[in-house]
């Protein structure tokens, strides 16, 4: 008997795992009792819906467990009779090792575990620098993948295998919080794949950086849980070189992720060695700011809009996750740790390689980064990026009433106090020299 156990890899079409099983295997996607009480509520809901969409597919023959990894879910998998498992790559550190000590168990009772695919349209991994290693700067990196995918095309499709029942110690439905909506992940990520060609893939180059403008797919929650591969969206973009800004963005989610893959330790660790001593502010006051900057009440509106959409939403505009980067860790000076371990607690598509990849190039401490000093300003940001104010207008209603000219600073309109918006907790300028200062002297003392 085989087994697939799915993981990240959520969907039923283009799909490497599903087009090897035969009458009387298994699909099974297993809860680890550890793991299952962080994910947020918003995850949990994608999680609910995809494993729901997979289980209709299957005629309710998906098996659902709640087991440790290592020795007792491969124990389970041997009680089934299973004699090879099939699985898709790991790439955050964490999940690495699961799989590898699943491995080591199933490996000690005579079953095989074979890798059939990953999350990327190339494996993180599969390309290496002549010289070793992940690539540090995107353009090298892109060079190679692109002709990696040029033709790449989907699976094809399935039909409904015939499983074997297992075991069931979970419905999907249980998964979903009770305040959060029934989602059909695959069938969304497919719309708004349509959607997104259709009529937004001709102006995503003008308009991807006004998060006013519904100019971007929305399709990382779907890619993250595995809704959607890569695969798919490539093939379904037609000429590549016509779409080339979109394909260089999901470049830069391999190119994380082929990072993660080489340096595990860029989750937690400055991947600039230089850039290790940087003194962060910690303490009541410290804390407050980052309450503030969670909140959304900073007093910089497209930082307070981008922090409310985020709460409300748990999705979050490309160019807003950069500027609320910045002020965290340039004006703020709070550890980007704790800036992207609050971003894996409310995003969707909190991802380990995107998010801390991403927070090491806003910080300036990782791969391809913008240089340390290089310092967001919010108000120049928000004046550039959402002239009309319509954006914060949005998610800052206190601020619906503001003139558009003073959208960007509200302390400057005298309707303000009556509005009840906050002033700015902190001097953009002065913060900004300070930033440099203890930049520089981390760089001095490495
Ligand atoms: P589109 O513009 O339609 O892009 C298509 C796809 O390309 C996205 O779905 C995503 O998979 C990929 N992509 C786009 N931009 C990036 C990027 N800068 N880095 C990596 N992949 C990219 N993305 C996540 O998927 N998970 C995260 O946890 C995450 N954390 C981030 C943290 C910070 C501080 C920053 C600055 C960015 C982060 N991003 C993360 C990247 C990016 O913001 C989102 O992927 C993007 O906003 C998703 O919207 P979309 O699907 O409409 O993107």
């Amino acid at each position: 008997m085989r087994v697939l156990w799915l993981r990240g890899d959520l969907r039923s079409y283009d799909h490497a795992g599903w087009s090897e099983l035969g009458i009387g295997d298994a699909a099974v996607f297993v809860l680890d009792p550890g793991l299952a009480r962080h994910a947020s509520p918003i995850r949990r809901a994608w999680l609910a819906g995809a494993l729901g969409e997979i289980d209709d597919w299957t005629d309710h023959r998906l098996s659902l467990l709640h087991a440790r990894h290592g020795d007792e879910l491969a124990a389970i998998f041997a009680a089934w009779g299973a004699t090879e498992v099939l699985t898709h790559q790991g790439v955050a550190p964490g999940i690495r090792r699961r799989i590898d000590a699943t491995r080591r168990s199933l490996e000690a009772r005579g079953i095989a575990l074979r890798v059939v695919d990953s999350a990327y349209a190339v494996a993180p991994g599969s390309l290496t620098r002549p010289e070793g290693g992940a690539w540090r700067v995107f353009g090298a990196f892109w060079r190679q993948w692109r002709p990696a995918v040029h033709g790449l095309g989907p699976f094809e499709a399935t039909a409904p295998p015939s499983l074997a029942v297992t075991e069931r110690h979970f419905e999907p439905a249980d998964l979903r919080p009770p305040d959060q909506p029934l989602l059909t992940p695959q069938r969304t990520a497919l719309e708004r794949l349509e959607r997104f060609v259709d009529s937004r893939l001709a102006h995503y180059a003008a308009d991807r950086d006004r998060p006013a403008v519904a100019a971007t797919s929305e399709l990382s929650p779907a890619l993250h849980i595995g809704a959607i591969h890569p695969r798919t969206i490539l093939a379904a973009l037609g000429d590549l070189d016509r779409a080339d800004r979109f394909v260089r963005e999901l470049a830069w989610r391999e190119f994380y992720a082929h990072a993660l893959w080489h340096h595990p330790d860029l989750v937690d660790l400055e991947l600039d060695p230089t850039l290790r001593q940087i003194a962060w502010d910690e303490g009541d006051e410290a804390d407050a700011r980052f309450r503030a900057w969670c909140d959304g009440r900073t007093g910089f509106p497209i930082v307070d809009a981008g922090m409310r959409e985020l709460a409300a939403t748990g999705w979050l505009h490309n160019r807003v996750r950069m500027i609320v980067a910045s002020l965290l860790v340039k004006d703020l000076h709070l550890d980007w740790r704790r800036g992207a371990a609050w971003f894996e607690a409310t995003l969707a598509d909190a991802d380990i390689a995107s998010n801390r990849g991403n927070w090491q190039w806003v910080a300036g401490t990782g791969l391809d980064a913008a240089p340390y000093f290089r310092v967001f300003n919010p108000t120049l940001q928000g004046k550039k990026f959402d002239p009309d104010g319509h954006y914060v207008r949005r998610w800052v209603p206190e601020l619906r009433a503001c003139p558009t000219s003073l959208i960007h600073e509200p302390w400057r309109w005298v309707g303000r106090e009556n509005a009840g918006y906050p002033l700015p907790i902190v001097d953009h300028d002065r913060e900004r020299r300070e930033a440099l200062a203890r930049y520089d002297a981390a760089r001095a003392s490495a």
